[in-house]
């Protein structure tokens, strides 16, 4: 399989160097050339990880079949996912099921992506016979950062340096992140919100200067944010996954459609969603959730994407976004794979913060996607709202996605709720909305969810508070590169850092 630029910009690669470049050049996202079918849809493998070799096998060709498969089982195992069948399908009702996608270390559906992508990485370098020293920068709302740490932490050859904005993740994702061991981990609070985190990382990914230099010291960046196809392929798998998971337990036919909702922020989760269906499977509409931050709901109503409003900070940080990254590719593919507009509309969105598609793209992205949003004054509502009717309890990322389906369903399929968090990760929201507590400080809230919910404490919030806060630095959003050098001088001084390259 040979991957193409979204801007034409980049000649086709393999995928092995598609993911050791994580972006195509200036701008310009990694696709795959063509889109294979699944072999057989409607096959229910009997595990995760035979789902991940059917699925993933296409995608990454120049894999060998013992190289992929040592990638899953090091990535999907009882050590890194508490859950036997690493993702859990939980029926609500008739109507609506559940997919548990935060079964992994950091209690979010990002380890499902990022337990497999560094090992995706680690046979990419050897395989292009890439010996420097890899810089991983991630820019997160929250669980990426996290998700990411515990990835890469300790894979030689690779260092991790991760920006999250200042005051805009939750004390359970900023502890998660700043307690973070290994000797190849960095964590940097930056002083703004996600959006200025994003431009920052994009901006240094763009600046040659900073790659000669880091070049002269055998370093070169990578990314592990949803716009290396490393991190966006895997989650192809669970919708699969849960295709067979709904037709196993009755609730859906062989062959009959399903729809999927989809909390939404960088657009990866349901991008892959939409690859799913383009393979075959057998996917009526992709709910896009947003939440109060509704600029996805927006541009689908309006064709208009427009970057010139205010930003919000939620209950769902994960979701808080204004740019979308992933948008990028599925446009791409609406467009008719029109690399010289992709390029038209995202000049136009880094000149004016606003482009406009034109009507016959918007009307492809419409015929099966509905795009809803949920306030901030819904979701405490829904999530008691569920917990009343069925016990289960949502986090407020999966509760944005509820409101939207109690906006949008309409009954005549099943519906698939991607859960992307633990309620444990964001207690100090949940307790509340299930039984109007409100404690003055995280662990109380976690006990209290404990008693109050009946599911077990999820081990990644298990013993955080007595973890020492091993990362302390924060910088101005105009000084992320420098503050960049000054990480990469100190690897490349290490007395181990020699050795990383040879
Ligand atoms: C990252 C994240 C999302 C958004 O997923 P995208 O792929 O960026 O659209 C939603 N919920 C949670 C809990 C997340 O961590």
């Amino acid at each position: 399989m040979l991957y193409i630029s979204t801007r034409d910009n980049h000649p086709a690669v393999q995928s092995s160097e598609a993911i050791t470049l994580g972006m195509a050049g200036d701008g310009g996202l990694f696709v795959p050339r063509e889109m294979p079918g699944l072999a057989n849809p409607l096959t229910i493998d009997s595990n995760y990880q035979e789902t991940a070799r059917r699925v993933l096998a296409p995608f990454l060709s120049d894999f060998s079949a013992a190289e992929l498969g040592s990638a899953i089982d090091n990535a999907y195992n009882a050590e890194t996912f508490n859950a036997p069948g690493i993702v859990e399908l939980v029926p609500l009702d008739p109507h609506r099921s559940v997919l548990e996608l935060w079964h992994g270390p950091t209690a979010a559906f990002k380890d499902v992506a990022l337990q497999i992508m560094p090992q995706f990485m680690q046979i990419a370098k050897d395989k292009t016979n890439n010996k420097t020293h890899t810089v991983i920068l991630v820019a997160t709302s929250g669980d990426t950062g996290k998700a990411a740490l515990e990835g890469f932490r300790d894979k030689p050859g690779i260092s991790i340096v991760v920006f999250y904005p200042a005051g805009g993740v939750s004390e359970i994702q900023k502890l998660q992140m700043v307690t973070t061991g290994g000797g190849n981990t960095h964590v940097v609070a930056v002083e703004g919100n996600f959006d200025d985190c994003q431009s920052g990382v994009k901006a240094i990914f763009s600046d040659p200067a900073l790659a000669r230099e880091l070049g002269v010291h055998n370093m070169a960046l990578s990314s592990a944010n949803s716009i290396n196809w490393g991190r966006l392929c895997p989650q192809i798998v669970y919708y699969v996954r849960a295709y067979g998971l709904a037709v196993q337990r009755n609730l859906v036919k062989a062959g009959a459609p399903v729809d999927f909702c989809v909390p939404t922020g960088n657009f990866g989760n349901i991008l892959a969603g939409y690859y799913a269906r383009r393979m075959g499977l057998p996917i009526r509409r992709l709910i896009c959730a947003s939440n109060r931050n509704r600029i996805l709901a927006d541009f689908f109503a309006s064709g208009v994407y427009d970057c010139n409003r205010e930003f919000y900070r939620t209950s769902s940080p994960s979701m808080d976004i204004l740019i979308s990254s992933n948008l990028e590719r599925f446009l791409f593919e609406m467009s008719g794979r029109d690399g010289k507009r992709i390029q038209g509309w995202f000049s136009e969105l880094s000149k004016s913060g606003r482009y406009a598609i034109d009507p016959q793209t918007l009307a492809s992205m419409k015929e099966f996607i509905a795009a809803g949003w949920a306030g901030e004054e819904r979701v405490p509502g829904v999530i008691r709202a569920e917990f009343e009717r069925s016990g289960y309890v949502f986090d407020t990322h999966t509760a944005v996605a509820a409101a939207a389906l109690d906006d949008l369903g309409d009954r005549k399929v099943h519906t698939i709720i991607d859960s992307t968090a633990s309620p444990y990760k964001f207690s100090g929201d949940v307790l509340p909305a299930l039984t109007g507590e409100h404690p003055d400080n995280e662990w109380l809230s976690i006990e209290r969810l404990h008693a109050a919910g009946k599911i077990p404490i999820h081990r990644a919030v298990l013993g955080l508070r007595e973890r020492p806060v091993r990362h302390t630095r924060q910088c101005a959003v105009a000084n992320m590169s420098g503050v960049l050098m000054e990480i990469c001088a100190k690897i490349s001084h290490h007395p181990g850092a020699k050795a990383l390259g040879h």
